[in-house]
């Protein structure tokens, strides 16, 4: 498996980008912005891109998603719950942000996953696990020993509820129900900070009781 994270956008964002060495297909998770860097890194690892995948649709999550899927042709995955966000710059957040408002399309090339769907990546399989709270239409993707887990887990910490989409209720109930129920072994790539498990969250974030 090729996994890279790159610092994407002006938000720095971890953006996954994540291979199947047996036929070189990729997934970009979250991308940014930065687009050459992620298409070069596709590219110097002759990998062939096969899906973008959007944890949600903040801002700092989506703010390269037009332009890398106008430049490879390759559809948006994501929850429908999230995407008036994708589409709407104040929902989004980047208007109150202030720096460039961000407001992708939506038509053929935004595709929809819901709880319980996989995705077929050469030899891996990609398990969607809806996991709303921070958004409604918060995603986290099972691959292998990693579990991609947008701004819904962090290492000791947790996403925020009281922005666009967000209800504490729902995130907590994601948190206990939907990502601590897993094996504490997975590998935990959030999108911002470093790399922790399910192991070591469930015995030490202080955000989860
Ligand atoms: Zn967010
Ligand atoms: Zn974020």
């Amino acid at each position: 498996m090729f996994l890279e994270r790159i610092p994407a956008g002006i938000y720095a964002v971890n953006c996954y980008v994540l291979g199947d060495k047996a036929t070189n297909e990729a997934i970009v998770v979250d991308p940014g912005g930065d687009v050459d860097r992620i298409i070069k890194l596709l590219e110097d690892n002759n990998l062939k891109l096969r899906y973008i995948i959007l944890t949600h649709a903040h801002v700092d999550h989506i703010g390269g998603v037009q332009e890398l899927r106008d430049r490879t042709g390759i559809p948006v995955y994501m929850h429908k719950a999230d995407l008036y966000m994708l589409m709407d710059g104040r929902a989004n957040q980047s208007v109150a942000l202030g720096g460039p408002v961000v407001e992708a399309e939506a038509d053929k090339l935004v595709k929809f996953v819901e709880d319980g769907d996989i995705l077929e990546l050469g030899e891996l399989e990609l398990f969607i696990i809806h996991t709303p709270g921070h958004t409604e239409g918060g995603i986290s993707i099972q691959v292998g020993d990693f579990i991609f887990t947008g701004d819904t887990l962090f290492a000791g910490s947790i996403g925020r509820s009281d922005l666009e989409g967000g209800n504490e209720e729902k995130l907590m109930d994601s948190l206990k129900n939907k990502l601590f129920v897993l094996n504490e072994d997975l590998k935990v790539l959030p999108g911002h900070g470093p790399a922790t498990t399910i192991g070591i969250e469930k015995a030490t974030n202080p955000y989860v009781g």
